[in-house]
């Protein structure tokens, strides 16, 4: 082999009539008779290498047979390229090597799609030859993207005095909120250890020892089911601070979040970050990750509606609208298809109206008398050519709804700017959701979080109405990170054990270990952490959470490449005492 002298995107017009090695990847090949051009390729970029039957030392016939993805190890002259030639979208393409000699390092087989083109196949097909679908410019971009975020998010941290310490991967099974993955003991038959949810605990517990500012970039595990955007192994940056409120994590994080923004893509974010109340969030944008590059803001028009002949939204607890500007084009059958969408929301129709000649037409307008229809008009700004679109019911069903569809028409007319991006605090969350099918009280972010200092007093007089100390980072219509003042007071956080129906001997069975640590000096301490593959999706503009992660797991959780889960032996079933019954149900 002759090894690399330079990569294949090294080659420069100063290297002109040096002898030079290459190695790498047959990207294309182009045959012209006596001549074949083909691009080498390696992670650092393409070389145009040229064989010419007159001047290529070795068998020709050979060089005709490479194909695509065939592993090479050149030695040749690099000489600039005849003028009409010269390609100005390669970093290497003032130049190409007359190859002199040519070893065949690896021949390929057969492949299963076209590297060069990633929708050349199926997402299935790339993920069971992931290997092959990494070497994709743009796969090889994102995992370097990433590559570059762990190291801006450790020399921030680390300069700003955070220690980075691990935490166990095998612990006992706490829940937090969704389903522990578990694995069995195989020397303590019938106990298992179960793969973390986050860190939580331990992170506490690691303020309480005295680290007072700790980071982690760690994989966490949560046995969900089917989601697009999730996957049941994801990697957070996960960040705790002791002797801090609120405004300590939020001027820390901000500056992570604008050390990350400009390493990576030289964009300088806002100082400070805006801020919202999650019950701001919902009514003017229907999220609490609200996508604030764009306006379509949420109206209240319940009073207008009251006033109308429309009966279906009077007992309606609530009654928005967003108007679309210029959307008085879309087609009734447009309509009808937003109409389904919105239904997946819970809503039980959409209804419209159309600005024209400075009155409503079409939809339920005829239900709205000319003086209504100017007091509409005013109220929401509707102008001729606008479309507003009205859903009255239950607030939890209007909000989230409309707020679907605030996203939804955003996207149909290209509102938000791939180029901007837009940070928001989400704050004073409540602390409890009612689940009515467990008829009792869960925690919105987790049990660990603080109640408002306020609010203590309602904690057993009206637990739905308290708010909470947590907050969530979001960005263009996604949350980044989530955390919260944690509770460092032993009776508030057995209270709280309590108000989410869990008895003194379940709370101190599973949660035992930090609330006898609570007891033992602890400061007042406060978190979050990252969604690192969501931000790295921000980061390099993916659509597709799998598109920046090496190895990811369809959606059901399975890994086409390795074929993961599968059957172990009945050897090291036997090992572990566990039997498994012929049908899960
Ligand atoms: N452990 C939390 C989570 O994973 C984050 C935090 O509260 O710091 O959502």
């Amino acid at each position: 082999m002759y090894k690399r002298t330079h990569t294949c995107g090294e080659l420069r017009k100063d290297h002109i009539d040096e002898t030079i090695h290459l190695n790498g990847w047959v990207n294309t090949v182009r045959l012209h008779g006596q001549v074949i051009f083909i691009d080498l390729r390696d992670r650092y970029g393409k070389t145009q290498i040229v064989f010419n039957s007159e001047d290529y030392n070795g068998d020709f016939v050979a060089v005709k047979k490479l194909s695509m993805e065939d592993v090479l190890s050149i030695k040749g002259t690099v000489q600039s390229r005849s003028e009409g030639a010269v390609n100005p979208d390669m970093s290497t393409g003032e130049i190409e090597v007359a190859v002199d000699s040519m070893e065949l390092l690896s021949e390929t087989a057969p492949l299963p799609f076209v590297i060069t083109d990633r929708e050349s196949a199926l997402e299935d097909l790339r993920l069971k030859y992931r290997y092959l679908e990494l070497r994709t410019d743009e796969l090889q971009k994102n995992i370097l993207t990433r590559h570059k975020t762990y190291q801006a998010v450790r020399s921030y941290l680390s300069d700003n005095n955070f220690v980075e310490i691990e935490t166990p991967t095998l612990m006992k099974s706490t829940p937090e909120g969704a389903r522990d993955f578990l694995v069995p003991s195989r020397i303590h038959h019938g106990k298992f250890y179960a793969l973390p949810q986050s860190p939580q605990l331990y992170k506490q517990i690691l303020m309480i020892s005295g680290f007072d500012r700790y980071f982690q970039i760690v994989k966490c595990f949560r046995d969900e089911d089917f989601r697009a955007d999730r996957q049941p192994e994801f990697t957070q940056i996960d960040v705790e601070m002791s002797f801090v409120d609120e405004e300590d994590i939020y001027s820390n994080m901000e500056g992570l979040t604008r050390h990350i923004f400009k390493e990576l893509n030289d964009v300088d974010l806002p100082d400070p970050f805006p801020r919202i109340t999650y019950a701001d969030a919902l009514a003017k944008y229907g999220s609490d990750k609200p996508d604030t590059r764009y306006e379509l803001f949420l109206n209240d028009v319940k009073e207008f509606t009251d006033r109308s002949e429309f009966n279906a939204f009077k007992s309606a607890e609530s009654v928005k609208a967003i108007v679309l500007p210029g959307g008085a084009k879309y087609s009734r059958k447009i309509i009808d298809g937003l109409t389904d969408f919105v239904k997946k929301y819970k809503a039980k129709g959409l209804t419209w109206m159309k600005g024209e000649n400075g009155k409503l037409s079409g939809g339920i307008a005829k239900f709205f008398d000319e003086n209504l229809q100017s007091d509409l008009i005013h109220a929401t700004e509707i102008k001729d050519g606008d479309i507003i679109f009205i859903i009255g019911d239950e607030k939890t069903v209007v909000e989230p709804a409309l707020g679907a569809l605030r996203v939804e028409i955003a996207k149909r007319e290209g509102l938000a700017d791939p180029n901007i991006y837009k940070p928001l605090w989400v704050t004073s969350f409540p602390m409890f959701e009612y689940d009515e099918v467990e008829n009792r009280y869960t925690a919105m972010h987790h049990p660990f979080t603080a109640p408002h200092q306020d609010d203590i007093e309602k904690l057993e007089t009206d637990p739905a109405s308290v708010l909470s100390r947590g907050y969530d980072l979001t960005m263009n219509g996604h949350e980044i990170a989530g955390g919260s003042i944690r509770i460092h007071s032993p009776e508030i956080q057995n209270k709280v054990f309590s108000l989410l129906g869990l008895s003194l001997e379940d709370a101190k069975e599973k949660f035992g270990f930090l609330v006898e640590a609570l007891t033992y000096g602890a400061p007042p301490h406060g978190g979050i952490a990252f969604g690192f593959d969501r931000l790295v999706m921000i980061l390099t503009g993916s659509n597709n959470i799998r598109d920046v992660i090496a190895f990811p797991k369809t959606t059901s959780a399975v890994s086409l490449m390795d074929d993961a889960p599968n059957t172990v032996s009945s050897q090291q079933l036997n090992e572990l005492g566990i039997q498994i019954k012929p049908d899960k149900n």
